[in-house]
């Protein structure tokens, strides 16, 4: 098998987490007989101070001339004053829609070890194994129109969807909750929002065509109490941009840490991979970022693109028996120490490798 994977690494700890990535999808390649060729392209502040935009133009280009892209992350405070189509998360934006991928897949899912060490209590997280599909491409962040009008101090975006765009996100969620425990959660606001009542009808229509598939539907305000009090009822939950954003966010504190989760954005040109966590400027340059999400990212470029599953499923592995081994970055620590060793980003990426070889030969 060959890929050529484009690492967009970012900004702040995008770089450190992205080169952990990389180097455990080296080796893998290397010890399964795999060939996969690296490019790096900036993207995000990088991108603005180096070139002038968030999205140069030969990254773009490099993007769609490669198999998957791996990005780090995007966003700085320095440019938080720009306006939002010169910021670095317009990058993210214009190369997601670049490579039109529509169906966002976060899974959300309690690791054993980690389980004492969320704010909630043990019994309710473990076990939990929730995977998010947000529709990505429509609803408030691309609506039209959208405008600040500081003149008269009034401001307003769009949320808009057709039916289309709902149709075929569904239908992934529902392709992936049939090779899972086959239960479908549709969430929206249909009580208030029109453009919900369009969402729940059509997921409706669709849920024809997965019989086998039980669906259910819940408002949003209600969905983000019942992810807090029974995460473990939940198998694939689909959902539209705005509410997907917050509500995987909401998950990660299933997980532990917003630095241990993955994604991936398919179905379009070509599919995009990056860690859910953002640029974390308060820890970018420390050495203290968790890489996990990155590499669990990788992984699914191995799964998603190259259609694997032993190489992927060995990463994973590997990840549990870090954390069996009672390794963690800060980010994990939470309460009492014992039998626990911190590492750095870099002493994390090497453990996991160190697994991953031992599981692979
Ligand atoms: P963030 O995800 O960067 O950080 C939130 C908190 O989680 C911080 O305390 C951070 O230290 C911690 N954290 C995040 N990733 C971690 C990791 N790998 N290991 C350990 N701890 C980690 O979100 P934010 O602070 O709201 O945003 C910071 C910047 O990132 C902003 O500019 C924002 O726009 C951008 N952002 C980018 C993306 C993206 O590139 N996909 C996503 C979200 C936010």
């Amino acid at each position: 098998m060959k890929l050529k994977i484009l690492v967009t690494a970012g900004d702040g700890v995008g770089p450190e987490v992205t080169n952990e990535a990389v180097a455990v999808l080296q080796d893998v390649a290397a010890i399964a007989g795999h060939t996969l060729e690296f490019e790096e392209k900036r993207i995000g502040g990088v991108a603005i101070v180096a070139d002038g935009t968030p999205l140069p133009a030969d990254t773009i280009k490099a993007a769609l001339d490669s198999d998957a892209v791996l990005l780090g992350a995007v966003g700085g405070n320095e440019f938080n004053s720009l306006p939002s189509d010169k910021r670095p998360e317009a990058g993210l934006l214009q190369i997601r829609s670049a490579l039109g991928g529509f169906a966002n897949l976060r899974p959300a899912f309690s690791f054993k070890e980690l389980a004492a060490n969320t704010p909630l209590r043990q019994e309710i997280v473990e076990g939990a194994d929730i995977l998010f599909v947000r529709e990505l491409l429509g609803g408030l962040y691309f609506g039209k129109p959208r405008e600040w009008d500081q003149a008269k101090g009034e401001a307003w975006n769009t949320m808009r969807y057709t039916k289309a765009e709902i149709v075929r996100v569904a239908r992934v969620a529902f392709q992936l909750a049939s090779k899972r425990r086959k239960k479908l959660t549709s969430v929206d606001k249909a009580n208030i929002l029109e453009v919900s009542r369009l969402w729940r009808a059509t997921v409706n229509e669709v849920a024809a065509e997965f019989p086998e598939v039980e669906v259910e539907h819940q408002y949003v305000d209600a969905m983000s109490m019942h992810l807090m009090n029974r995460p473990r009822d939940f198998d694939v939950v689909l959902t539209e941009n705005l509410f997907g954003d917050i509500l995987t966010d909401e998950a990660s504190v299933i997980t532990g840490s917003m630095g241990m989760l993955p994604s991936a954005t398919i179905g379009g040109k070509v599919n995009l991979y990056e860690p859910v966590h953002g640029s974390a400027p308060d820890i970018a340059g420390k050495g203290l970022a968790n890489p996990v999400g990155a590499i669990l990212s990788g992984a699914l470029i191995l799964r998603h693109t190259a259609g694997l599953e032993k190489e992927p499923a060995a990463i994973e592995a590997a990840v549990r028996k870090v954390l069996e081994q009672g390794y963690r970055t800060s980010d994990l620590v939470r309460g009492s120490k014992q039998g626990i060793t911190v590492l750095s980003t870099k002493e994390m990426g090497a453990k996991v490798r160190e697994a991953v070889k031992t599981l692979l030969k």
